[in-house]
């Protein structure tokens, strides 16, 4: 198959057949000849898009607000099983397996359209679709519950694909690293590096702590079977990389201890910066750990977009009887005798549940705000809650291109997210640079082109391009380059001259790339903050998530790693709390199958 190729996706029968949760495929990862690969495996279901839907307002008033009812002749009713403050994938997904058991539910979010930070839209010029926020799918697509939904999403026009390149990394002299999805393919890189004997011992050292990780990555951390993994975990002393090295460690020094190659190093410690960590973070070593296994079998994006999956969400929750209610924003958690019983809205509408209330939000939002008048909550918890901590921000650049890019290493035009930089040093430069609040001199960058895999995101020949950098400060005070002054945090002139300054930095590995603009789209963390309380003051991770925010801290200590709150009868999912950010659903099913008692 020619580079750039995505691959045709059947064959999602093997895999669900298998039985594989989190990390399938990729736990036999130590003799390469032997790994099960997923690349080529994802429904080959026609794509339906669920129309009208697509909106740049972040919010509705309320002559705009839409009611997602079952069918066009049901009316709405205000009492419900279970009903869901916000309505992101996590909720949809819990949304999902909850209605297909016969409960009713009400998903109310404050935005026009459902999905939260899952959307895909024109944001630069007709016929060229961006990803508004997240784009590529892994951990959900490796995950228990596209093995589970899959087939089902499918028949509401969700279909995956991926190239043969999962991630990778670009220099601006010209070396790279390149992970691809092709065992025979990651021998011949990790040869040419001179990694191969490094790899195969990290991979044999860490594979069995990998069996239990897996699981725990679904499970509600507060529950009996998760605290016998942790344990058993936490008891293997013996190995050459124990489980509490991996917690305790960061993932500059696992790398940086194991590889001599800057290029294979820097193809994969930049991905810490996506789940809330930075490269010295206590925590970094297991996180580094986990997303390998988790790249190593692919980097998926839906065709058409990100946002399809939040429609085939969508069309699968209303088709089951879910009431979805978007522009209506929860300003309460009603309880009563102690335990949650509904939600009131900013409009006073009081809704009844008589199950439960879930809420995907951050803990800061949920006792600081939602729960500002409940009675019995802990001054403690609400102290905790207060303590949540935002680190760094995201910077995120849509580009509209007149033609492809082209890397100098032409297998990295091949799909999946590439890290754009100019090495490690440079990496710790400017992560340490936003920890002080001063835009990078040298962003890294977080390349990925899905038109790639995808041409139907463009018009014919041309291309859309994501750029993130996510070594940005939540607050600027300052540039370190001394550029252009920053006296008032993200404005837009800020937001534009670093934007410049990013274009700039990728081509250094484009060539040409500046003069094939045709259009950008900038989201700041400032723009972010005002897209979703989820991002605090513009975190994309909805959070720290080094050890001290992760696990069973996650997302507060009084939570226990798990999804019950210190109130009977409510929730809390989503990015927030564990396993934390990511498009993956984990948690949104964690309390699904809680509520419906399955094993
Ligand atoms: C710019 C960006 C890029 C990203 N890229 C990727 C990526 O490529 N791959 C990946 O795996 N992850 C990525 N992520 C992370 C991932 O998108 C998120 O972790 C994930 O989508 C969170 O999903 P969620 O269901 O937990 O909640 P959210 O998506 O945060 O949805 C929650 C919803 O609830 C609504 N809500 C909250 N409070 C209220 C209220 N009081 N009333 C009404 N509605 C309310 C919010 O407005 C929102 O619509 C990215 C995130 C961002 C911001």
């Amino acid at each position: 198959m020619p580079r750039g190729h995505a691959r045709s996706t059947s064959g999602l029968d093997d895999r669900l057949t298998a039985g594989q949760g989190q990390f399938g495929p990729p736990l036999s990862w130590v003799g390469l000849e032997e790994q099960l690969w997923r690349s080529g495996r994802v429904s080959s279901a026609s794509v339906a898009t669920i129309r009208g839907q697509r909106s740049t307002d972040w919010t509705m008033g309320r002559r705009r607000r839409r009611c997602f009812l079952a069918s066009a002749g049901m009316s709405a009713s205000s009492t419900f099983d279970v009903i869901f403050v916000g309505a992101g994938h996590n909720a949809l997904i819990a949304a999902s397996y909850l209605v297909k058991e016969g409960s009713s539910v009400c998903l109310l979010d404050q935005h026009a359209t459902p999905g939260g930070w899952v959307r895909s839209e024109e944001l630069t010029l007709p016929g060229f679709v961006h990803d508004t926020f997240s784009a590529l799918h892994p951990i959900f697509v490796g995950g228990p519950v596209f093995a589970e939904l899959g087939p089902e999403l499918a028949e509401h026009g969700l279909r995956y694909v991926q190239g043969q390149t999962s991630t990778g990394a670009s220099f601006p002299d010209g070396r790279s690293a390149l992970i691809e999805t092709d065992p025979d393919a990651l021998a011949a890189e990790l040869d040419r590096l001179g990694e191969r004997h490094a790899w195969t011992q990290l991979m044999t050292a860490v594979s069995p702590h990998l069996d239990s990780l897996g699981p725990l990555l679904g499970m509600d951390l507060a529950s009996p079977e998760a605290a016998g993994l942790l344990r058993a975990l936490c008891r293997d002393t013996g190995s050459s990389v124990p489980f509490t090295a991996l917690l305790s460690g960061s993932g500059r020094d696992l790398l940086g201890d194991r590889f001599a190659s800057e290029e294979l190093i820097m193809a994969w410690l930049p991905w810490l910066l996506h789940v809330g960590l930075g490269p010295h973070d206590a925590g970094g070593a297991l996180w580094s750990v986990l997303l390998m296994a988790t790249l190593l079998a692919g980097n998926p994006a839906p065709v058409g977009g990100s946002g399809r999956l939040a429609e085939a969400l969508t069309g699968l929750v209303t088709a089951h009887g879910a009431e979805i209610r978007t522009g209506v924003e929860v300003d309460a958690i009603v309880t009563t005798g102690g335990r949650a019983t509904g939600v009131r809205t900013t409009d006073g509408e009081q809704l009844t549940a008589t199950q439960a209330v879930i809420a995907s939000t951050t803990p800061d939002q949920l006792y600081g705000r939602l729960l500002r008048d409940a009675a019995g909550v802990p001054e403690s918890t609400r102290a905790q809650a207060r303590g949540y901590r935002y680190r760094r921000g995201c910077f995120q650049i849509s580009l509209a291109l007149s033609a492809r890019p082209r890397f100098a290493d032409s297998r990295l035009d091949a799909g999946g997210g590439i890290n754009v930089g100019r090495g490690l040093n440079e990496l710790m430069a400017s992560v340490g640079q936003a920890a002080d609040g001063l835009l990078p001199t040298h962003p890294s960058i977080s390349w990925h082109e899905p038109t790639a895999v995808d041409p139907s995101r463009a018009p014919a020949g041309q291309a859309v391009v994501r750029l993130q950098v996510l070594d940005v400060p939540l607050y600027p005070t300052g540039d370190a380059a001394e550029e252009f002054a920053v006296d008032a945090g993200w404005t837009t002139s800020v937001a534009e001259r670093f934007a410049d300054r990013v274009i700039a930095g990728a081509a250094q590995h484009i060539s040409g790339l500046e003069q094939t603009v045709v259009g950008r789209h900038i989201l700041s963390p400032a723009d972010l903050a005002r897209t979703n309380p989820n991002a605090g003051p513009g975190d994309h991770a909805s959070g720290h998530n080094a050890l001290s925010q992760a696990f069973t801290q996650r997302p507060i200590p009084a939570h226990r790693g798990g999804y019950a709150t210190v109130v009977p009868d409510l929730y809390l999912i989503g990015a927030a709390s564990w396993p934390g950010p990511g498009v993956g659903g984990s948690s949104g099913r964690a309390v699904a199958r809680r509520l419906l008692n399955s094993p």
